[in-house]
């Protein structure tokens, strides 16, 4: 090994010229969004995890808010964090590695529970989904008695057992509507339930939960950008506050941005979500600029490469749900996927 090689520091891991010419392909898929320069540091992991993956027979699944390194260097599945649980179920590996965070994880687990779940980082919460508990759930039952219950998939296994059925960004309209009951309570994102109460005639009563990343977008903000480019399009995720998305062109799921994107292929786009989520587009569609302020997760960076690894040769932290609160929750889940889209 050449003694002036980088290093990746977290795992000891060194750029040889055997992981140079291994990973050169990898590299290929993301140079637009990683300098040459910060390739060194990352590619002795993504060699070692890619090695690791097939000795555990294991998968990684990335979240669209993962950094580059991950989205396109080790993922498997790629998606938001129901596509992910759910396509997980489909393959046949012994190890899932979640890189996101802490509930999607356990969605993972509730749609897998003979296969072995690792999250990189335990830690790796979400404001959303600790913005309510499973006893904050019961005491709604109590003020309304009757009013179905929604839970947004953004919530831990334990609110997902106490409610009727989960919904996610993009399918939440259909979800409401397919109780057939003139009001229903939706937890725990008070702005993606306002949204929703704009495209149905279904009363919705909202929980005051917030995404901390969603919430920091203000309209001026989008205004100001407005006023520097006559041909920027808008795209905003419906966890913003509702200024944000009155001033937005198109309000979708990450997946729905994510194809709209791709069908219209437009010159200048403002992503209104998180920062990360652009650059893993920005690397497939070269021909649209992305002008975005970086607002990131500070949950979902806790994954990192270097995380990945460590879980993979360790299997720890895994993700462990008991049995008849993963039942109580799974159902929920299931009664969502039964959900015919529009
Ligand atoms: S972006 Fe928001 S909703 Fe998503 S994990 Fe982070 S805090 Fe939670």
């Amino acid at each position: 090994m050449d003694s002036a090689m980088p290093r990746a520091d977290a795992a000891g891991l060194a750029y040889t010229d055997e992981v140079r010419r291994a990973t050169a392909p990898v590299y290929e898929r993301m140079k637009r969004v990683i300098p040459e320069i910060e390739w060194p540091f990352h590619a002795p992991l993504v060699h070692a995890i890619t090695a690791l993956k097939r000795e555990r027979n294991a998968v990684v699944l990335a979240h669209n808010y993962q950094t580059p390194e991950i989205f396109h260097g080790v993922s498997d599945i790629v998606g938001d964090s129901l596509a992910l649980a759910a396509r997980a179920a489909e393959s046949d590996a012994d190890v899932i590695v979640m890189a996101g965070v802490h509930f999607m994880a356990e969605t993972a687990k509730l749609l897998n529970p003979s296969k072995t779940v690792l999250i990189p980082d335990a830690a790796a919460g979400c404001s959303l989904a600790e913005s309510i508990t499973a006893a904050d759930v019961r005491l709604l039952r109590e003020a309304y008695p009757g009013v179905p219950i929604v839970a947004y998939v953004n919530t831990s296994a334990a609110v997902k057992a106490e409610v009727d059925i989960c919904c996610t960004s993009g399918n939440a309209v259909e979800v409401v509507e397919s109780l057939g009951v003139p009001r229903v309570i939706m937890l725990p994102d008070e702005y993606l339930a306002k949204y929703v109460a704009t495209q149905t005639d279904v009363e919705i009563i909202a929980w005051k939960g917030h995404c901390e990343v969603h919430e920091r977008f203000t309209g001026a903000e989008i205004a100001e950008f407005r006023s520097r480019f006559d041909d920027l399009v808008v795209i905003a995720h419906p966890e913003c506050p509702p200024d944000v998305l009155a001033a937005a062109d198109f309000v979708g799921s990450t997946a729905r941005m994510i194809d709209m994107i791709e069908r219209t292929r437009p010159p200048r786009v403002f992503m209104v979500t998180e920062c990360s989520m652009s650059d893993n587009i920005a690397a497939a569609v070269p021909e649209t600029e992305f002008v975005r302020p970086c607002n990131l997760c500070p949950h979902m960076k806790r994954i990192t490469l270097a995380a990945i690894h460590r879980a993979l040769v360790t299997l720890e932290p895994r993700v462990e749900i008991a049995p008849d609160l993963a039942d109580r929750a799974r159902l929920s889940v299931e009664r969502m996927l039964a959900v015919k889209p529009r």
